[in-house]
């Protein structure tokens, strides 16, 4: 595309995907297997460490840069959904850690020593209410002494570090109703075996998704993030980051279908002419090439704002709301333009389909960022 920001960066994306090409994905997903080279090799470019700043290590970039990253591995056909976490759940440690707990993970994290990829926040009886979460961390001397469970915490085997919400008071107990939750930095490597158990997820896309089990661990009283209690406001903040990202994502995704649409219809040749002659065929190409391009003109508005300081939770939603809806509007046209060839493996694109429709669901659902415009932006009673 013309007047692309961040050419160099994208440029250097572009390149180093093109070592991943289909069947290196295609072999994965049929063993649900990790893309540990993949990870590598972008850990070692220093992509996964554009947030930090430089002072720990990382590259300082802002988030366009970021979102610029994430949305030229997806256009190329790979999946960022592997690492994506690496790049803003450090963000928790980084505006709401104390500067000993920043000096002992960022740089680690920023090297690519340290992978800070899970993130667990849903459970299994509270779903999408996470003020109702039921895991506890109890203070004893030294430590908290945490149990329960979590689920969908996604590269919990392939991290070093988890970055936790649990329940600190009850919530019976609190004067505001966000409060009582706090957030903990788990070491992984000394937690499993000794009060955490990580059982994988097979799901219907490749993406290393597990449910952890806490039973008695201990995690140091050092490994608090913030303030005991205030822990929901600091996911919160970290949210837009996360939205922002996982919109552009979206976007790659939704070029990825477009071209590979086009290219197809331009070659399959039925009834004497190409099938993209037919405006049966071509227009909904058209029309998701449109989506694409206003969603993404969302995603860079939101990113403007983040990165300005300002004021994102509504354009972050909208961003991805839109480029969600595009890029599964474009993977429904892409599969219906290949016809039967569209549901073989070889095509990448059923892969792809599958792995494009989690953005409906995670990391949140159409219908609450819907709810949250519905009462934040318009004014509309609070549905739940
Ligand atoms: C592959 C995968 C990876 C994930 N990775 C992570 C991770 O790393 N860490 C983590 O913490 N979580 C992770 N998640 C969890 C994800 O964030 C949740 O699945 C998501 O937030 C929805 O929660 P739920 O599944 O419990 O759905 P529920 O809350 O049970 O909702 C079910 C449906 O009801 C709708 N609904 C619920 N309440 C309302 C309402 N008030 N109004 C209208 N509609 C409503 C929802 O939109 C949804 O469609 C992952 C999930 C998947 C599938």
């Amino acid at each position: 595309m013309s007047n692309e920001e961040f050419a160099d960066i994208r440029e250097a994306v572009s390149a180093l995907c093109a070592g991943f090409p289909g069947e290196y994905w295609r072999e994965l997903d049929r063993e649900r297997a990790y893309p540990t080279a993949f990870v590598e090799a972008l850990t070692e470019a220093g992509f996964l460490a554009a947030l930090i700043p430089e002072a720990y290590g990382g590259s300082g970039l802002p988030i366009a840069a970021a979102a610029a990253i994430l949305e030229e591995i997806q256009a190329a056909g790979c999946n960022g959904g592997a690492c994506h976490a690496q790049m803003y759940t450090m963000g928790t440690i980084l505006r709401h850690g104390s500067e000993a707990q920043k000096q002992r993970w960022l740089p680690g994290i920023a090297a690519g020593d340290l992978r800070l990829q899970a993130f667990g926040v849903t459970e299994p009886t509270s779903g999408t209410d996470t003020l109702s979460i039921a895991t506890t961390a109890v203070r004893d001397g030294a430590d908290y002494v945490v149990n329960g469970q979590k689920v969908w915490t996604s590269r919990a085997e392939q991290s070093d570090l988890m970055v936790l919400l649990a329940r600190t008071t009850a919530k019976d107990q609190v004067k505001r109703k966000g409060d009582g939750l706090s957030v903990f930095v788990v070491d992984l490597h000394e937690a499993v075996g000794n009060g955490v158990t990580i059982r994988p997820i097979r799901a219907m896309l490749n993406h290393a998704t597990t449910e952890v089990f806490f039973d008695d661990l201990r995690v140091p009283a050092e490994n608090l993030i913030g303030e005991q209690d205030r822990g929901f406001r600091y996911i919160l903040d970290g949210m837009n980051a996360e939205r922002i990202l996982i919109a552009s994502e979206c976007v790659g995704d939704a070029r990825w279908f477009i071209d590979k649409a086009a290219a197809y219809a331009g070659e399959r040749v039925v009834f004497g002419r190409p099938i993209g002659q037919n405006q049966g065929v071509q227009f909904p190409i058209a029309r998701a090439y449109a989506a694409m391009r206003s969603a993404r003109l969302m995603v860079r508005e939101a990113a403007a704002l983040f990165d300005g300081g300002q004021a994102c939770g509504a354009e972050a939603n909208m961003a991805k709301l839109l480029s969600a809806d595009a890029s599964w509007q474009a993977a429904d046209m892409c599969l219906q333009t290949h016809g039967g060839f569209g549901f073989a493996e070889d095509y990448d694109v059923e892969r792809k389909f599958r792995e494009t429709r989690l953005y409906q669901v995670a990391p949140v659902s159409t219908n609450l960022i819907l709810a949250y415009l519905a009462e934040h932006v318009l004014g509309l009673p609070r549905s739940y």
